[in-house]
């Protein structure tokens, strides 16, 4: 019996029972289209539509939104959506492509939204029908995220919207936005407030989508304007500017440190690690990539890079357990900041053994014949850059992890 399985309540117990033989029994045709690497990648329709599927076919199975109350589409258990993870995670099917509305927008809904707008956005935001975006940062506000300048004006019983958004990922599919902006220019923290804004329905209207190509060819983020966007009050999450602490919400649950444990189909167990991004993956290509007439895994300096790879991402999967200790747990950000920091450089590491592994074939890109591993190695080790910056840069999570975590003096 796993270490997991052993530490199963008897309601978890159960459910894993119902989640397993789900995922058994359950065939996920194979897509028509090549995926990409994860959700905020996401470029082309059949992609999304493909993903949709899935994701609707495990929310109707139960899998997705399981600790959330019924009455908001959720399945009203207690502590199971971890064990809908693993099961799903073992199994080894598609990612989700609703992250951001599962992983930020439904748990900051569910503390702060009214019980209308709960009811009314949240099941279709389980089953993927509605995909939703996250509206935080700016030009000028990233790190410094209280900065924000898109600004909210009361005009009779609406708010009106102006402003420019970037960065923001999947917004070309987006049929809802989490919105941070400023109600009140004269208080930085005070004059912010949150709004849950309808998007698809404005566009080319009041709300233009313009995509940002990155370094990868791919299209994942864009530009949003608004030029005149009204919503109405309902829509206003917690009250007037009270921007900042359902902001803090988000941003727990961004960082995998919140109370609603976040859906996810992808990563951080032992099939996914055999795919192109993971240290194990390395060894495979080391075996099939020539050198010096013989192979990269031939070579002991390679091998001992690799295995430093494998153990730097097993001891940070450790992590999980650690979560576990008391003694480890008197902040409550303090294991999952550790692990997003962590886990992100390891990949950019991974990458770049990758490329160092491949050699000159590391030029060869997607769509190239002779590619090795059809050229998704050179891409990973790309987007990774990324992951160092989305959800907080690695700078601000060595800040956070000093100054609340450890207690240090704070920084200027
Ligand atoms: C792949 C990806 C997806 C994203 N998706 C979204 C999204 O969907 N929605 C959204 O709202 N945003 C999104 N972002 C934006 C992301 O949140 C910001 O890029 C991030 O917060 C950094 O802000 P910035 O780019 O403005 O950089 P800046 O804040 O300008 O930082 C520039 C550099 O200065 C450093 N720095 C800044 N302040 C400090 C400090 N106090 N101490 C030490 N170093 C500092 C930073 O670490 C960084 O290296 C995404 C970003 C990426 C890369």
């Amino acid at each position: 019996m796993s270490e997991d399985r052993k530490k199963d309540s008897p309601e978890q117990a159960d459910f894993r029972v119902h989640c397993r033989s789900w995922l058994s029994n359950h065939v996920q045709k194979d897509p028509t289209t090549r995926l990409p690497q994860s959700a905020i990648e996401i470029m082309h329709t059949n992609q999304m539509d493909y993903l949709r599927d899935w994701q609707g076919k495990a929310y109707e199975a139960g899998l997705i939104g399981c600790d959330y109350p019924v009455a908001e589409g959720g399945g009203g258990l207690n502590d199971c959506q971890i064990i809908a993870n693993q099961e799903m995670q073992g199994a080894d099917k598609p990612f989700l492509p609703n992250i951001l509305g599962l992983g930020m927008a439904a748990p900051t809904i569910h503390f702060h939204g009214q019980q209308g707008i709960k009811e009314g956005l949240l099941p279709r935001l389980f089953s993927c029908e509605d995909v939703w975006c996250q509206g935080f940062s700016e030009p000028g506000a990233g790190s410094d995220l209280a900065n924000v300048q898109t600004f909210a004006e009361k005009k009779g019983d609406k708010w009106v919207i102006n402003g420019h958004k970037v960065w923001t990922s999947l917004a070309h599919f987006a049929d809802w936005m989490i919105l941070l902006l400023r109600t009140d220019k004269s208080d930085k923290y005070d004059g912010l407030s949150y709004f849950v804004v309808p998007i698809k329905s404005e566009l080319g209207k009041t709300v233009e989508v313009r995509p940002l190509i990155k370094i990868t060819g791919e299209t994942g983020f864009n530009e949003v304007f608004f030029e005149n966007l009204e919503v109405p009050e309902d829509n206003l999450l917690e009250g007037l500017g009270k921007g900042w602490q359902v902001a803090q919400t988000t941003l727990l649950h961004e960082r995998g440190a919140g109370p609603m444990v976040t859906p996810s189909s992808g990563g951080g167990n032992s099939k996914d690690d055999n795919h192109v991004g993971g240290a194990y993956s390395l060894i495979n290509l080391a075996k099939n990539s020539p050198r010096n007439g013989r192979t990269a895994a031939d070579d002991p300096v390679m091998r001992d890079k690799i295995m430093e790879m494998i153990i730097r991402q097993e001891g940070s999967k450790q992590g999980a357990r650690r979560a576990r200790i008391e003694a480890l747990c008197d902040h409550p950000m303090r294991i999952p900041l550790q692990s997003k920091l962590v886990m992100s450089e390891i990949r950019q590491d991974c990458g770049a053994l990758a490329m160092e592994i491949e050699g000159a074939r590391s030029t060869l890109y997607i769509n190239d014949d002779n590619a090795p591993v059809g050229g998704e190695w050179p891409l990973a080790y790309m987007n990774s850059y990324g992951v160092t910056i989305a959800a907080g840069t690695s700078e601000i999570q060595r800040n956070i992890m000093g100054e609340r975590v450890l207690g240090m003096a704070k920084s200027k």
